[in-house]
């Protein structure tokens, strides 16, 4: 399977199966605006909670946080949004479509990269990135003419000149429409946390160095809003803000990208699959900042951001408010603003990269006949259901002992129970929204009290006590 395909088949995975649908589809849907269903659902919440659990129940010197979407409009003055969160944009005069400069010269990297042309795929991006670090539209311009990149929809390369677009969305608060009404939907919720600082600090008794988490949705006006769930309008990001003594950024910088990577690999991802990209051009509050790219089926892309923020945020929120927002260390005796390394990954994309990293289509065709399924061999912990309890017939009993079951292991972890069907139906089924086990209750198990388990991956069945099943999938789960 190409990877394109492989990448339409995973999108209607999730619609079959109830994981995700796009937004208000019966008016035919609303652009990069997704909505999850019921598996999609528990997996985000899932992952969600193994983001929070890593960060604040197993570092103790973290905490979580749950602040307003709304926020004071100078918020956004004083983080640099309003002057600088912005894209380079270019449109083309005949298709009247409007482009990232990024995106459509990546495009054209890509296309070069799939006719063996590396060397020049690799030198365009180089190009590309020293001429936006140097803002330098007018060179940006050039390449993009140079190199004859075309519309993709139209096939035309008649372009505007390049200009900024500001990502921010806008509304208004209460009844009175003038300019001091005008709020933002935040565009990351970085600021929820500094904005905190030292109330946090103060009420928890916090002691550099700390950390403040956050899950929660951002919104941001993407113009080119396509790839599925990777870059949407409306999303969730889970961000760590790590407040440090100043000069000591570098080190806790390395820290938290060894300690991210360790989180990445505890989702059961292959290693070989993601990789560093250290920022050519850094944003306007970082010292340094990488991204943790995954190989999605659409190449290798950003899942998560590490950046060093200097004391950007806390000095301008510091002077927009006109309140201290400084620190007494008494190991050293002084006052200053700290520092901060964040830790910024998407829930989405995320959960796009779980879907990619574990559906498979598996051949299971033998000499006597031609089988196949599909399977999403999840890891235990973030799975939607974890137990399918499944009795082979309706009656004699069957579905009473497969109740109780239902009822010991159900306050534990998600169970699941079906009566419909054959067994082979409802394991394919299982198998398809990655439910981890299934346990079959058939009439030995009246006999002696055991079921027979089978294993979601190997597909491999074998018979258990039925006093075993809870402490089995119990343990398979603990993140
Ligand atoms: P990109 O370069 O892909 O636009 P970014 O560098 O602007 O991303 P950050 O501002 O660092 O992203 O945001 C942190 C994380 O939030 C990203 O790593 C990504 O996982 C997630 N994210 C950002 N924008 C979107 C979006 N439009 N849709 C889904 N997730 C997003």
């Amino acid at each position: 399977m190409t990877d394109s395909n492989r990448f339409q088949a995973i999108i209607s995975h999730s619609k079959e199966y109830g994981f995700i649908f796009p937004s208000s589809e019966i008016y035919d849907g609303l652009g990069a605006v997704y909505d999850y269903g019921q598996w999609g659902s528990e997996l985000k919440k899932n992952i969600r909670d193994h983001w929070w659990k890593s960060m604040t129940q197993m570092h103790e010197n973290i905490v979580g946080i749950d602040a307003a979407i709304f926020m004071h409009p100078t918020t956004w003055k004083a983080s640099g949004h309003v002057e600088n969160f912005s894209d380079p944009m270019i449109d083309n005069k005949d298709s009247n479509k409007r482009y990232r400069v990024d995106h459509l010269i990546e495009a054209k990297a890509e296309e070069m990269a799939s006719e063996n042309r590396e060397d020049e795929a690799h030198a365009l991006i180089h190009d590309m990135e020293q001429l936006l670090a140097k803002d330098d539209f007018d060179g940006l311009k050039k390449l993009i003419i140079n190199q004859n990149i075309q519309c993709p929809i139209g096939k035309s390369a008649n372009w505007t000149d390049i200009r900024q677009f500001n990502l921010m969305f806008s509304t208004q608060m209460g009844s009175v429409t003038d300019d001091a009404d005008t709020i933002y939907l935040r565009p990351e919720t970085a600021q929820g946390i500094f904005v905190n600082f030292l109330n946090v600090q103060k009420t928890g008794r916090m002691k550099i160095p700390f950390g403040i988490a956050q899950t929660g949705k951002a919104f941001r006006n993407e113009i080119v809003a396509r790839q599925f769930i990777f870059r949407m309008r409306e999303f969730e990001q889970m961000e760590m803000q790590f407040f440090v003594r100043p000069g000591t950024q570098m080190e806790w910088y390395e820290y938290w990208k060894a300690e991210r990577m360790k989180w990445h690999l505890s989702l059961g991802v292959q290693a070989g699959r993601y990789r560093f990209h250290d920022h050519v051009k850094l944003a306007h509050y970082a010292d340094a900042a990488c991204d943790i790219e995954y190989d999605f089926p659409i190449g290798f892309k950003e899942v998560e951001g590490i950046h060093s923020r200097t004391d950007y945020d806390l000095r301008r929120h510091q002077e927009f408010s006109k309140k201290k927002l400084q620190y007494f260390d008494t190991e050293i005796n002084q006052n200053y603003i700290p520092y901060v390394v964040e830790t910024s990954i998407g829930l989405d994309r995320t959960v796009m990269m779980i879907l990619s990293e574990t559906f498979l289509e598996e051949d299971l065709s033998t000499d006597e006949k031609n089988d196949s399924r599909v399977v999403l061999k999840l890891p235990p912990m973030l799975a939607p259901i974890k137990l399918a309890i499944l009795p082979l017939t309706k009656k004699d009993g069957l579905p009473d002992i497969a109740r109780s079951i239902m009822n010991d292991c159900k306050s534990f972890f998600r169970c699941f129970y079906e009566e419909k069907d054959t067994i082979g139906k409802r394991y394919r089924r299982m198998d398809a929204i990655g439910t981890p086990f299934c346990v079959t209750v058939d009439h030995q198990s009246k006999e002696d009290n055991t079921v027979t388990i089978r294993y979601r991956d190997t597909m491999l069945q074998e018979r258990i006590p039925i006093d075993t099943i809870k402490n089995l999938v119990s343990q398979s789960i603990i993140s």
